[in-house]
């Protein structure tokens, strides 16, 4: 299971209302807006649209051990 095409297609940023690049692999699926350096987590499928829980990308590729 993962997000929907769909929810991918109409998903925005919610600070720029930009779009986001959805990346899936093994450290799991996220949505990046390059705009804003910020990188939202998908919990359990669901997408967690938050600028409060977004991390920077910078974390975000530590985290994934870049
Ligand atoms: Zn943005």
């Amino acid at each position: 299971m993962s997000v929907s095409k769909e929810l991918i297609e109409i998903l925005v940023c919610p600070k720029c209302k930009g779009e986001l690049e959805y990346i899936n692999d093994e450290r799991g699926e996220a949505f990046i807006c390059h705009a804003c350096s910020l990188v939202y987590l998908v919990k359990d499928n669901i997408p967690i649209m938050l600028i409060e829980e977004a991390l920077p990308i910078k974390d975000w590729e530590a985290r994934r051990g870049k």
